[in-house]
């Protein structure tokens, strides 16, 4: 590749600059910043900084269309395309960049390329901490909530009324600890390389696993006195979806569920489907949402304590997975809530595979 700041100079710039506004450009344009491209209207290379000229060998192509410069397939990749998003390029060299067109003032575009590689790095080695960390605390884990499990059920002989208020609400604090670690687990699944979440689609009975999703909460549910339903139309058909991505997202909406709600209150998933998709709706009775808090609930890390209202504790983790895994399905999640009413949450999945992402 050619470099240099010798390649760049102020003949790329419109003539009717200043003379020293066109060498604060020209020194602005061969200093090492990240690589700046500017298209004109018809889509010629109108003018590049350094950066640009070292990451794709410009020096000859000046004024040249864009669409003759091999070099800048990527780029021209990322211009053709209609949806959102900047995404990311990783160069064969190993380096990762943002592409991302701006409207240029003169009507052309400006494609700016953001240096992610050290970024990208961290976010790698990050998501190679969780995979470990959640693979490790699993197993021990499992083996406590299975022991809490049993002497909660008094297999080990009756305890006082005092000792079993301890235990069960030690019991919740692990049910707690699984579900974060569930989560983590889940969440590992994000590949940081590619911007996406692994799915594996088979064909699943989603009233299977909202099943075990309930199952496997009916503990807690009792400790805290609430009923868990499940009502599922027999019409429901067989569909492809990624089983434990599925019910991750189920079961992070029916631990919220729980955790939100109040003793002696009512969860029902109910399950029902149309002609391209099946619907699953947690109701429960808890607490609500505030209507400004519908969108963003549903970032990473983000929670929201309500004033006057106990405590609860969590990661802001969960709902960002049923949104990932609503979004790899090519489906949709959302909530209707009314404060101290109780929330539905809404997760849209495509019945076939073919119409899902990635
Ligand atoms: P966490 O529960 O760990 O805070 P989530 O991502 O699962 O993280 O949820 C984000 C926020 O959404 C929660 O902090 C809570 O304020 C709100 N929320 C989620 N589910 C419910 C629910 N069923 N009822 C009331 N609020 C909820």
């Amino acid at each position: 590749m050619s470099a240099g700041s010798s390649t760049i100079g102020p003949s790329t710039m419109p003539a009717d600059l200043p003379a020293s506004s066109t060498s604060l450009v020209d020194d602005l344009l061969s200093s090492p910043f990240d690589p700046i491209l500017l298209l004109d209207e018809a889509g010629n290379l109108r003018a590049f900084n350094r950066g640009a000229d070292e990451l794709f060998g410009l020096a000859a192509f000046r004024g040249a269309p864009a669409d003759s410069i091999s070099s800048l397939e990527p780029v021209r990749a990322v211009l053709g395309q209609t949806a959102g998003g900047f995404p990311v390029w990783d160069t064969p060299s190993g380096r990762s960049f943002v592409i991302q067109p701006v409207a240029a003032p003169s009507g052309g575009r400006l494609v700016l390329l953001r240096d992610v590689t050290d970024w990208r790095q961290l976010n790698i080695k990050l998501s190679d901490l969780m995979h470990i960390v959640s693979h490790d605390l699993r197993t021990p884990l499992t083996a406590i909530k299975s022991y809490a499990e049993l002497l909660v059920d008094s297999y080990f002989g009756e305890m006082s009324p005092e000792q079993q208020v301890a235990l069960e609400k030690l019991t919740l604090g692990i049910y707690g600890m699984v579900s974060l670690v569930d989560n983590l687990q889940a969440a590992d699944r994000f590949d940081p390389r590619k911007g996406l979440y692994k799915t594996e689609r088979e064909p699943v009975d989603a009233s299977q696993i909202a099943q075990k999703v309930l199952d496997a909460l009916q503990l807690p549910a009792e400790i805290q006195d609430i009923t868990l339903e499940l009502d599922v139309d027999p019409a429901v058909p067989i569909m492809r979806a990624d089983p434990l991505m599925l019910e991750r997202a189920l079961a992070n909406l029916a631990e919220n569920a729980l955790k939100y709600s109040a003793e002696g209150t009512k969860i029902i998933v109910r399950i029902t489907s149309d002609r391209d998709s099946v619907l699953f709706a947690v109701t429960d009775q808890g607490r609500g949402i505030a209507p400004e808090d519908y969108v963003r609930i549903f970032e990473r890390g983000v929670r929201v304590d309500q004033q006057g209202q106990k405590r609860v504790r969590g990661s802001g983790l969960g709902l960002f997975v049923v949104q990932s895994v609503a979004q790899r399905h090519g489906g949709t999640v959302w909530v209707e809530s009314a404060l101290e009413q109780g929330s539905t949450f809404y997760l849209k999945l495509p019945i076939r595979g073919e119409a899902t992402v990635g």
